[in-house]
């Protein structure tokens, strides 16, 4: 056996490298040393990000320190000692207490997000007492783990800008297959993920975007930190408190959740892609309404619920440009053939009806309907319902768009 944390008798005796820091004492058998100091770099500029983000007085973390494994031959751990036998096997990681265990991944990128996923389970173990339901805690883990940059340079809570920058993370890429088979789950079925959970990247995909929703909107946002004070309770009492404290929002989320995730995406960016609606929004009392819609954010709202068993006329126009290089590419409602994005030209002129009633008795999702609105269209609104907009473009690419499109909203008599 070897003491964990001590440095071996002898550096030929396991081969194992040692590097400690503030809050990690790391063994690894990791390739290179620059990537084990990396990783403790890295852990170390993550936490007090992890500290601000629960809003945890820094002084409680004084005596909190991980050990952290990340192997490439877990057998060689295994032979010294260093796995105890109550860990069960795992596919990327495990946290016990105050020690975690990661699979060298791929690459240092999905390596280094494993390994900041487990110590975010260890500080929910050691601060909160528990991590909370499946979703929660795998949720949480992963919102804090997905990163920018590395070493002291490490931004956490960041959503990847490009898929060359998190080799083998994965995550997109599942959710746009799931998309395409129709498979996106309801946020109540993420939100009830059994415990037993075994990390397969969908169900961590999943709870990553339902705590990030949470995160994402400030009216959700308090509850979403008083919940992990809650952390001990892994049944469902836990979603029983939230669902209570944000009842009358709840309509607002599920409508929020189907968007994002239609559109979670590299470089999908908060501050263009929160949707402004609300359960409190007046009722349309049918008088015309002129709308803008802004081709550089996600959906926005007309602003009002439509009643049900409505017909409602669109007269778009105007014109927006979504690039300037080499030339400037204006488009008009119908978008622009030139290129294409999910199927439809960019710069097209999109709508999406949402019902205000949340009810779903289905676990997964009706894929969004979404209809182009590239002349004068009628739309039949069957049930209470947002009416939203957006400007057909990647997420990564809304930057650089300018103008704005027109449109007029009315009833047909
Ligand atoms: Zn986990």
């Amino acid at each position: 056996m070897v003491a964990v944390g001590q440095a071996p008798s002898s550096a030929l005796a396991d081969q194992l490298l040692r590097r400690e820091g503030r809050f990690i004492r790391l063994t690894t058998d990791v390739n290179s040393v620059a990537e084990a100091e990396t990783l403790v770099e890295s852990f170390d500029a993550a936490v007090p990000q992890w500290v601000d983000f629960w809003g945890i007085p820094e002084d409680d973390l004084a005596n909190w320190k991980v050990d952290a494994f990340v192997m490439r031959d877990k057998s060689e751990f295994d032979r010294q000692g260093l796995i105890p036998r109550r860990v069960p096997d795992f596919p990327f990681g495990y946290a016990l207490g105050n020690r975690v265990w990661v699979l060298a991944q791929q690459s240092e990128y999905y390596t280094r997000h494993l390994l900041l996923h487990e110590g975010v389970h260890s500080l929910a173990f050691f601060h909160f007492g528990g991590a909370g339901p499946t979703w929660f805690r795998e949720g949480t883990a992963e919102l804090l783990a997905t990163h920018h940059a590395a070493g002291a340079e490490i931004e956490i809570n960041k959503i990847p800008d490009d898929r060359d920058d998190v080799p083998y993370w994965g995550r997109f890429k599942l959710m746009q297959q799931l998309r395409t088979s129709s498979d996106i789950p309801t946020l109540d079925t993420v939100m009830r993920y059994r415990p037993d959970l075994k990390g397969d990247v969908e169900s961590y995909g999943w709870s990553w975007a339902a705590v990030m929703i949470f995160d994402a909107y400030p009216e959700y946002r308090d509850e979403l930190l008083a919940a992990a004070r809650l952390g001990r309770d892994d049944g469902p009492g836990f979603n029983q408190q939230l669902r209570q404290r944000l009842q009358n929002q709840w309509p607002g989320l599920s409508a929020r959740w189907k968007l994002m995730c239609n559109d979670l995406d590299y470089g999908f960016d908060w501050s263009r892609e929160r949707v402004e609606l609300s359960p409190r929004n007046p009722r349309w009392n049918g008088k015309p309404i002129e709308l803008a819609i802004a081709p550089d954010r996600g959906w926005q709202s007309t602003g009002v619920r439509i009643p049900g068993g409505v017909k409602v006329r669109l007269i778009p126009s105007g014109q927006v440009t979504l690039a300037d290089d080499p030339k400037p590419w204006r488009s008009e409602p119908p978008g622009i053939t030139f290129r294409y994005y999910r199927g439809r030209p960019i710069g097209q002129l999109l709508a999406c009806v949402l019902p205000n009633a949340a009810g779903t008795a289905s676990t997964s999702l009706h894929p969004l309907r979404v209809i182009p609105v590239v002349k004068e269209t009628v739309i039949d609104v069957p049930k209470y319902s947002w009416l939203v907009l957006r400007v057909n473009d990647a997420v990564s690419e809304l930057g650089d768009n300018k103008g704005e499109y027109r449109l007029q909203v009315t009833v047909v008599r």
